[in-house]
C-alpha cells in the first residue's frame, strides 16, 4: 500500500505537467524555437518590403479573432504571426516554469497529441470545446 507521501511523489508532477518527459519537453521546445526563427525570417522579410506592422491595430484584430473565426481568416498573415510568435513566447516562458503541458483553464493535464498538433494550445480538447460552445451561445 502507498503511503501519503509515496502517493503525492507519483501524482504532484502530474498536477504540474511534468509527467511528460524532459526529452519530449525538449522536442516541443525545438518546435517552437524554429518556428519563432521562421517567423522573425518572414518578418524580416516583409520589413524589407516595406510592409509594417501596426500593434494598436493588432491588439483589437485579435480581440475579434478570439470570438470570430471569419474575422480570424481575414487577418492578414503578418499580422497572424506576430500573434503566433507571442504564443510562442508564453508557451517557451511556460517551458522554463516547468508549466508547459498544463491546461490554463482546469489545470489538468493537456493530450500530448494534441500539444503535437498545437504546441501553443493553451487549454485543453475538454475546455477548448466547453469555449468554443459557449461563444457560439449554445446552452449547457
Ligand atoms: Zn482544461
Amino acid at each position: 500500500m502507498l503511503t501519503a507521501d509515496a502517493f503525492y511523489e507519483i501524482v504532484r508532477p502530474f498536477k504540474r505537467g511534468l509527467c511528460m518527459r524532459k526529452r519530449d519537453v525538449d522536442r516541443f521546445k525545438k518546435v517552437l524555437l524554429e518556428r519563432k526563427q521562421e517567423i522573425i525570417s518572414s518578418a524580416e522579410t516583409m520589413r524589407e518590403e516595406g510592409i509594417g506592422f501596426d500593434e494598436a491595430d493588432l491588439a483589437d484584430e485579435v480581440d475579434l479573432a478570439s470570438t470570430e473565426a471569419d474575422q480570424a481568416m481575414n487577418l492578414r498573415l503578418h499580422d497572424r504571426e506576430l500573434v503566433l510568435l507571442r504564443k510562442i513566447d508564453r508557451t517557451l516562458k511556460k517551458i522554463e516554469d516547468g508549466e508547459f503541458g498544463v491546461c490554463e483553464h482546469c489545470g489538468e493535464e493537456i493530450n500530448i497529441k494534441r500539444l503535437e498538433a498545437r504546441p501553443v494550445a493553451e487549454v485543453c480538447i475538454r475546455c477548448k470545446e466547453d469555449m468554443e460552445k459557449q461563444e457560439k451561445g449554445y446552452a449547457e
